[in-house]
């Protein structure tokens, strides 16, 4: 059976063999403060900039999940800054939901499924939270526009939740202070782990805001972070899988050169046999997920038909739930894979 759905996703078919290896190593028992476990965590860390092209002076932290890293943000540093949440879609909604529950001054700009972002321009400080990769309707922010939003707003902070998408495409780093990802999407792994990117800017705001009620305040991820430590226990399993995957793949550059091109050839196939995508906008369209729409029935068949030839399609999500299907374009599928969904898809038709 092959995984299409974005999340939780089609694992490396080398993850079988880490599990083993991870077993074997010994690491598994060890304690998160052992010289042991500091080594597999600084040595990831060092994969991670190198692979994902992160800049020198950023932090990651390992973290439990995206959604933690909402709470995170919001007790760390929305509380204080405030947050303005811009959204065309489910998560990015949720987000802004999960931060006016715990900071009560999260400020929303939503968009529609056919317009750009819209840039917002000001001065102070502020947290400015964006969805890099809307999973639930299959849009992205591409380069310019970050970079847009970066200059119009200088003192903000910017947010990108990036669950989708790290590790599937280039992100322009320079744009960005806080990007996080769990890893069971773009990185080809199982869930359980996620990793939080830091800018210099937000680590100083972090130590500024001076947070320190939560175990996974920003401010002590930090901290223990530089001592190559976890704030908790953490998924020492999970991170030695994120490490051997690291390890494993190409640098981004060539990883996203390969996203595009088979982003590319998805809609061309799709298209050439009379498939519908959501979004019309060619230029809105995420690289990693691809959001076919149609009547309510026809995707409901055409969902279990796959599911008879052993293909697993995302379902639609939220407002979308009914009308779409959603397949993963993510880096651990292989070329066999596709061509087997591809085949499928041709036979079956378009509605
Ligand atoms: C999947 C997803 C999440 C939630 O991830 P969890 O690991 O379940 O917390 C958040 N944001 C986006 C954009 C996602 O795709």
């Amino acid at each position: 059976m092959t995984s299409f759905y974005p999340g939780p996703s089609q694992p490396y078919p080398q993850v079988r063999g880490y599990l083993a290896e991870a077993y074997d190593s010994g690491i598994l028992g060890q304690n998160h403060r052992s010289p042991a476990f500091v080594d597999l965590a600084r040595q990831t860390v060092g994969l991670m900039k190198e692979k994902l092209a992160i800049p020198a002076d950023y932090h990651v932290y390992f973290v439990s999940s995206a959604t933690e890293v909402w709470e995170i943000l919001a007790q760390s540093l929305a509380h204080r800054l405030g947050s303005l949440h811009l959204y065309n879609g489910e998560f990015g909604q949720k987000w802004a939901e999960h931060t006016q529950r715990l900071t009560g001054q999260a400020r929303t700009a939503a968009f529609g499924l056919e317009e750009p972002l819209p840039v917002q321009a000001g001065g102070g400080p502020t947290l400015l939270c964006l969805t890099h990769n809307e999973t639930s309707n299959a849009t992205w922010l591409a380069p310019p526009v970050l970079l847009a939003q970066r200059a119009a707003w200088p003192g903000a902070l910017v947010a990108a939740d990036a669950t989708s998408s790290l590790a599937g495409v280039d992100l322009p780093w320079a744009a960005l202070d806080l990007v996080f990802a769990s890893v069971q999407k773009c990185f080809g792994l199982p869930a359980g782990l996620a990793v939080l990117v830091a800018s210099p800017r937000a680590v100083e705001a972090a130590l500024t805001v001076g947070e320190q009620a939560h175990y996974n305040s920003l401010a002590h991820l930090h901290a223990r972070a530089l001592e190559g430590q976890t704030t908790h226990t953490p998924n020492v399993l999970g991170i030695f899988l994120l490490n051997r995957v690291l390890a494993q793949v190409p640098p981004i550059a060539q990883v996203a050169a390969q996203t595009h091109a088979r982003a590319r050839a998805w809609e061309e196939f799709l298209a050439g046999h009379g498939f519908r995508l959501l979004v019309g906008q060619a230029s809105l369209r995420s690289p990693t997920v691809l959001a076919v729409q149609g009547s309510p029935a026809w995707v409901s068949r055409l969902k279990s038909a796959a599911l008879d030839q052993g293909l697993l399609l995302g379902n639609g999500y939220g407002r979308w739930r009914a009308d779409t299907f959603r397949i993963a374009n993510f880096p651990a599928l292989g070329e066999a894979q596709i061509a087997q969904l591809q085949d499928f898809l041709a036979k079956f038709g378009s509605e």
